[in-house]
């Protein structure tokens, strides 16, 4: 038996802007492709771990793998024991604070970390936690849906098992909103439950005065109708509105769960591993979330999310969009609308050859 987990030996980043299968339109900006930086750790015993980040904008890659490059020299000759690591990292940016580029490095690794550590045991992630490899409700994640030339993308998100969709609202007015939500309700039918998210882009009375007349077509959760940050704000809304408020995937760090928590500002808790404090993060701001009796969604990563919504007690939702799928070697599977966590550690293999050709 071994008492310890692998030494780290190196670590390496690389850039890509990776297709996607539709660009992300939302209130707050389109998405034409998924900037990533991928991440791989590179420890004893030819055990090397892998994660992904996502930068939102090109003009963050370059700064990630270079703050990523800088970290190295913190873990290397260290443990990949993931919990440790991060009392590390807490430690050395105690002043700085870990939110923004530096909150990302960190979930990154982390979550390399226990992609390692999962692969130096031979068990997926989930069972590391305790966990097994169970399939988790997903819903297929939208940006702003034209109903008729996207009718077509509908029926197969129908046709693929998934009985809940979710889709961007609030690039216009209210008058765009209702016949927009009544439209793809039309086409999805009374029996598959519809989420909208707003990306932030409203103000509280807006946002109360849109979820009041919305409301009409049988909405699961209204997501981020207001800045992510105002806390007060959502829960101003929620006190309003007559559908559920979902809000979570700005969420940096356990503290800022148990702050969102503290405030009530929302029914449902949508934690971003990158966001969260990677696997380590994510579970406990789980167990605060079963605490306050929250359902818990998972947000982008759809790959490590699936292993921790196994192991969440209210786990909720999986959040299915495919941001990485043309650099995976095998891409995240829906089956009957259920994604299936996948091992060895998080189940993420780089497709080597669209590495290449997606490299920044
Ligand atoms: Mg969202």
């Amino acid at each position: 038996m071994r008492e310890t987990a692998p030494v780290i030996e190196d670590v390496r980043t690389r850039a890509v802007l990776a297709p996607l299968a539709h660009p992300i339109r939302t209130a707050s900006g389109t998405i034409p492709s998924a900037p990533l930086v991928l991440i791989d750790v590179i420890a004893e015993r030819g055990v090397t771990g892998h994660a992904y980040i996502f930068g939102y904008s090109p003009v963050t890659l370059r700064p990630l793998v270079a703050l990523i490059e800088n970290l190295k020299e913190m873990v290397v000759g260290k443990t990949a024991a993931p919990v440790e690591r991060m009392a590390d990292f807490t430690a050395a940016f105690r002043l700085l604070g870990r939110q923004g580029l530096m909150g990302m490095a960190i979930s990154g690794l982390d979550m390399a970390l226990w992609d390692a550590l999962g692969r130096a045991n031979d068990l997926p992630v989930c069972a590391l936690l305790g966990g097994e490899a169970r399939a988790i409700p997903a819903y297929d994640s939208y940006g702003a849906v034209d109903p008729a030339k996207d009718a077509g993308r509908l029926e197969d998100s129908l046709a693929r098992g998934f009985k809940t969709i979710k889709i961007k609202t609030g690039s216009g007015g209210l008058q765009d909103d209702m016949e927009n939500v009544a439209a793809v309700r039309e086409r999805i039918g009374a029996e598959t439950s519809l989420m909208i998210d707003y990306n932030q882009s409203l103000t509280v009375p807006e946002a109360v005065r849109r979820i009041d007349r919305l409301a009409e077509h049988d909405l699961l959760w209204v997501e981020e109708p207001v800045p992510a940050e105002d806390l007060e704000g959502h829960a101003k809304v929620r006190a309003a509105s007559p559908v559920a408020i979902q809000t979570g995937e700005n969420w940096w760090f356990p503290e800022d769960a148990a702050r969102a928590i503290l405030a009530e500002a929302s029914d449902f808790a949508m934690l971003d591993l990158m966001k969260i404090g990677g696997i380590t993060g994510w579970q406990r701001a789980a167990g605060m979330a079963e605490g306050a009796s929250l359902p818990v969604s998972s947000h982008l990563f759809v790959e490590a999310s699936a292993h921790v919504l196994a192991v969440t007690p209210t786990a909720h939702f999986l959040e299915y969009l495919d941001i990485a799928g043309a650099v995976l070697r095998e891409p995240a599977m829906v089956e009957d609308g259920m994604v299936r966590p996948r091992g060895p550690g998080l189940g993420i293999e780089w497709n080597e050859r669209a590495v290449e050709r997606y490299a920044l």
